[in-house]
């Protein structure tokens, strides 16, 4: 199987997870693969595609990513097709007529071409051997993403209730997954769920301080390198584009008030590496799968923990380490409660509102980041310190917080425990505010007792004594703060109690320059061999990453691979890569290597 791998695929081992899937399809089992986005669905169909005799019918809704895949394919020396609304009558009889001769392996379709009658009658004239539904959450309407074409799906199993079904999504609840192996009727499935870390990815959260001097030094970071700035709204995401041109990057905006071509085109540039920066909305990143973007900022908070995963999950599918950068202020908090109340259904206001309030404690809180998602998520992280988010890279000293956390305490209890964090501190700051006031707490003995302590420092300090559980604080965006068993038995105990030091300004966390895990790469010659990798995607009008990604790149301007035998070895060079590009590939190799005298390595097989 790994020998499969190589040869056709080029990679040298299986992501976790795609064995087991692969040898559950190979034995004709019905599958459903929950993976994370970047973790390497796709090959789960297209490896067992090869083996098996006949046709695999991929279901995708993505039209935009059907092309990429097919090219994908075809650069691996694998006949792929796929058939949806942008290709003609003529050229999909074309289609049906080789796959029905078994010329083709795996043909994608677009959901709505099952309702069809006569492709109905060419899937019955065909020999299939697999389906795989991609994207299979689409079939649920507990899902983010029904779509009522996926219905059509129901059928298909009818009429092949011997073909194997694989279905694939990144969509992790239960009532999705539970949804899909019922609307599908799949046969006793196995189930294969990976975890939804992504180790690769190094998270941060910032404050949204002179947030655009920041973002011009992330961007000179990642020079060259493609990146996604997420804005609040389509006006800021122009806005954005421009200043960054003026200051000499390129970058584009992409937003769903721009005509469909106006879109295509600014998404095409981005995905042919010919504009580094997009800035866009949310609107932007479900039909792209580009492997090679390494930064994606959030330039205002996004609207839930769901959409912010999904969207930093678009940095580094390939595996290499890429960063996301996220910007908090109180004013973009207080920016989306505003928008928030607008909302006139209650259901719906309350259910934002509470998404809303999970990102914040989010942002707030100094628990690691990434255990923080991946709790959020149902999973078990096990490590205190993933050593790659910003509390987790920030050494911070701890104080003797006894004192301030009594005060904390008592006022929570003086004031009746149905306040949120601001009031506590207004009361403890000694504000003289109407409510406060009226409600008799300034005449509290906790009134004005603390002086030494910004409100910024006390809201950290309340964040931390909710993670530590001394205090209790409700859902939603009027959250009341109570204090807990533990905080109790504290206030009575009077032990000595430590905390994180609150930021007062905040430490930058420096992305670590060659990040841990990564090749030290020639950087000259990588930039040779993209230049290349480019001239080449261009003549075949195809992305870059389909030529070589940049994991074989690097990997090529390390080992400096001088010979054929040498350069076959190289991840992500299959047998028919080797013959089409090797010898313009090698050739660069040389030239450099004759120029600059440096040693080629090696390259280790595996
Ligand atoms: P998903 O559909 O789960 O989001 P993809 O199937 O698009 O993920 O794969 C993401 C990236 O990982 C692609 O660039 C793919 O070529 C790469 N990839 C998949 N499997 C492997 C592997 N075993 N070794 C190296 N790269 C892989
Ligand atoms: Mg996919
Ligand atoms: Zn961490």
């Amino acid at each position: 199987m790994e020998k499969l791998l190589k040869t056709h695929f080029g990679f040298d081992r299986f992501r976790p997870l795609q064995r087991k899937v692969i040898d559950d399809v190979l034995e004709g089992r019905d599958t459903l693969a929950v993976m994370m986005t970047g973790g390497g669905k796709s090959l789960c169909y297209q490896l067992p595609a090869l083996i098996f005799e006949g046709l695999t019918l991929v279901v995708s809704p993505l039209i935009s990513l059907m092309k990429d895949q097919v090219d994908a394919l075809r650069a691996n020396g694998i006949n792929a097709e796929f058939i949806n609304s942008s290709v003609s009558n003529s050229l999909i009889s074309e289609i049906m007529r080789s796959a029905v001769e078994g010329e083709i392996k795996i043909l994608y379709v677009a959901p709505e071409r099952l309702a069809v009658s006569s492709f109905q009658d060419f899937l019955r004239a065909v020999n299939l051997s697999l389906i795989a539904i991609d994207e299979a959450h689409c079939i649920s309407e507990w899902g983010h993403d029904f779509r009522p074409d996926y219905r059509n799906l129901k059928r298909l199993r009818r009429n092949f209730p011997y073909v194997p079904i694989i279905s694939l999504t990144a969509t992790a609840t239960a009532q999705v997954r539970k949804d899909i192996i019922k609307q599908l009727s799949l046969q006793r499935p196995s189930i294969s769920i990976s975890s939804f870390d992504r180790d690769n990815l190094s998270i941060f959260v910032r404050r949204k301080q002179n947030s655009f001097g920041k973002l011009l030094k992330l961007l000179q970071d990642h020079k060259n390198e493609a990146a996604i700035i997420y804005c609040f709204s389509r006006a800021e995401t122009e806005k954005m584009a421009v200043n960054l041109k003026k200051e000499g990057f390129n970058a584009i905006a992409y937003h769903g008030g721009m005509s469909a071509g106006a879109r295509r085109k600014n998404q095409d540039l981005f995905i042919k590496d010919k504009v580094n920066i997009i800035c866009a909305t949310i609107a932007f990143g479900m039909g792209i799968d580009k492997p090679d973007v390494r930064l994606v900022v959030h330039y205002t908070f996004p609207k839930s923990i769901e959409g912010y995963y999904q969207e930093i999950g678009r940095a580094g599918r390939d595996g290499l380490k890429s960063e996301c950068v996220l910007f908090y202020s109180l004013g973009d908090k207080h920016k989306y409660e505003y928008f928030n109340n607008e909302i006139e259904d209650a259901v719906e206001r309350r259910n934002a509102g509470l998404k809303i309030q999970n990102m914040i404690d989010f942002c707030e809180g100094n628990v690691c980041r990434r255990k923080t998602v991946l709790t959020y998520f149902g999973e078990n992280y096990a490590k205190d310190n993933c050593g790659n988010c910003d509390v987790c890279l920030c050494e911070r000293s701890t104080f003797d917080a006894t004192e301030i956390a009594q005060k904390i305490l008592s006022c929570v209890i003086r004031t009746g425990s149905r306040f949120g964090a601001k009031y506590i501190s207004d009361v403890l700051k000694g504000r003289k505010l109407k409510r406060i006031i009226e409600l008799g707490h300034s005449n509290l003995s906790v009134f004005g007792l603390v002086k030494d302590y910004s409100d910024d420092e006390l809201r950290q300090i309340i964040q931390q004594l909710v993670s530590a559980n001394y205090l209790i604080k409700t859902e939603g965006q009027y959250a009341q703060i109570s204090v807990s068993n533990l905080g109790n038995r504290f206030l009575k105990k009077k032990e000595s109690f430590f905390l994180l030091k609150p930021k007062e300004e905040e430490v930058e966390v420096k992305p670590l320059v060659t990040r841990k895990g990564d090749l030290e790469y020639d950087l000259d010659l990588f930039e040779l061999l993209r230049v290349e990798r480019r001239k080449i995607a261009d003549s075949k009008s195809v992305p870059p990453f389909i030529i070589f990604g940049d994991v074989s790149l690097r990997a090529m301007a390390y080992y400096y691979p001088t010979s054929l035998e040498e350069f076959a070895k190289i991840t992500g060079v299959g047998k028919q890569k080797l013959a089409r590009f090797g010898e313009v590939f090698v050739g660069i190799v040389k030239g450099f290597v004759d120029e600059t005298g440096v040693l080629p390595i090696e390259v280790p097989e595996k």
